[in-house]
C-alpha cells in the first residue's frame, strides 16, 4: 500500500524543514530544487544548531499533520470504495428472495492535497561553497547542505543585532519602566550595555581567528585575538598589516580599552584591580572600583570594530598566492 503524497514549495520555491533536535527544532526553508537534487540522504545539518540527521527526519509538525490528514482521507477513500464494490457484487448475485439495492451517497473523494507551505521569507542565504539556498528566520549558522559556516555573515548579523540593541536601548528602558521600577529597569538597560561590550568582542575574536586562517598556516587560537597587539602583531608578521594600517592611533588605544575592561568583565565581575591598571593604562579608575559600562563607549567601539574588521576581511581574502 502506498499513500501518494505530493509536496509543494510556496511562492518563491521554498520547502519547509525542522530541525529533529528536541532542543532546538529551528524551522527553516531551503530551495526544493537544492534539497531533491543536492542534499545527501544520509547527513543534512541544521542551519541553526549544526545537528545533523537523514534527510528524512526534517518534517515540520505542519507537514506531519497534514500527511495524517491525507492518510486518514484516503484511508476513508479506500474503505468507502471497497464496501462500494462490495454492495455492487451483492445487488449483482440478488436473487428473487433477497434484493438489496444499494446507492452510493456522494464519496469523499480523495484529493491529494499539496502539505502546506509557511508564507515566503525575505532573507536568503546562499551558501558560498555549495550554492544551496536557505531561508530563515533570526539567526543561521550552517549550510543545510554541506554545513559551512560562513565566518563574514555569521559576524556581520551579530554586530548588526548588537546594533539594532543599542539603538533601542531609550525605547527599552521606557517599556522596561512601566513593568518595573526605575531602579530595576536602569540596571537592566546598564546590563544589555556591559553585555553588549563583551558581545561585540567576542564576535570580532571569532571573526578575526576564522579569517587569519583563511589565506595562512600559522597555528593559532582564538585567545590570540583578544589582545589588541597580540591580534596586531600576528597580521603584521603573516599578511603584512597590522591594525595600524586601518586604526588611527587613538582608536588602537580605545580598543586596548576597552578590550581589558571586556577582559576584567569577565574574569573579576568587573572590580578593577592592579593588574587591569598597569595593562590598560586606564586612569579614571583605582583600585577597588566597579566598572561601568557607558553606551557611547559601546557605540565607539562598535564602530572601531566594523572599521577594523572590514580591513581584516578585505585582507584575509585578498588570494596571496
Ligand atoms: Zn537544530
Ligand atoms: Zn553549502
Ligand atoms: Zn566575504
Amino acid at each position: 500500500m502506498e499513500i501518494p503524497i505530493e509536496v509543494v514549495s510556496d511562492e518563491k520555491g521554498y520547502f519547509d524543514r525542522e530541525c529533529p533536535h528536541e532542543e532546538c527544532e529551528f524551522v527553516f526553508k531551503i530551495y526544493i530544487l537544492d534539497w531533491k537534487n543536492k542534499v545527501s540522504d544520509e547527513k543534512v545539518y541544521c542551519p541553526r544548531c549544526g545537528h545533523t540527521a537523514p534527510s528524512d527526519s526534517w518534517w515540520t509538525q505542519g507537514q506531519l499533520d497534514s500527511m495524517r490528514d491525507i492518510a486518514r482521507q484516503w484511508a476513508i477513500n479506500e474503505v468507502q470504495k471497497t464496501i462500494h464494490e462490495s454492495f455492487k457484487k451483492i445487488s449483482r448475485n440478488s436473487n428473487k428472495y433477497v434484493n438489496i439495492k444499494y446507492k452510493p451517497g456522494k464519496r469523499i473523494s480523495f484529493q491529494n492535497n499539496p502539505i502546506g507551505q509557511l508564507e515566503e521569507w525575505e532573507l536568503i542565504i546562499t551558501c558560498e561553497q555549495c550554492e544551496t539556498k536557505t531561508s530563515v528566520i533570526g539567526t543561521a549558522y550552517f549550510c543545510p547542505c554541506c554545513g559551512h559556516n560562513s565566518v563574514d555573515r555569521v559576524f556581520n548579523e551579530s554586530i548588526g543585532r548588537i546594533e539594532n540593541q543599542l539603538n533601542s536601548l531609550d525605547e527599552m528602558q521606557g517599556i522596561l519602566q512601566e513593568i518595573y521600577n526605575k531602579d530595576t529597569s536602569t540596571n537592566m538597560v546598564q546590563n544589555i550595555i556591559e553585555t553588549s561590550l563583551k558581545e561585540i568582542i567576542s564576535a570580532f575574536q571569532k571573526f578575526a581567528f576564522e579569517s587569519f586562517k583563511k589565506n595562512c598556516k600559522k597555528t593559532v587560537r582564538p585567545n590570540d585575538f583578544q589582545i589588541v597587539y597580540k591580534g596586531s602583531n600576528l597580521f603584521r608578521d603573516y599578511y603584512e598589516v597590522s591594525y595600524e594600517e586601518w586604526l588611527t592611533n587613538e582608536e588602537i588605544d580605545f580598543l586596548n580599552l576597552m578590550f581589558q575592561r571586556r577582559h576584567l568583565l569577565e574574569h573579576n565581575n568587573g572590580m578593577v584591580d592592579d593588574m587591569y591598571l598597569n595593562k590598560s593604562n586606564d586612569t579614571t579608575y583605582r583600585v577597588g572600583q566597579r566598572l561601568v559600562s557607558k553606551k557611547e563607549y559601546v557605540i565607539k567601539l562598535l564602530k572601531v570594530i566594523k572599521k577594523l574588521s572590514e580591513g581584516i576581511h578585505k585582507t584575509t581574502n585578498l588570494n596571496l598566492n
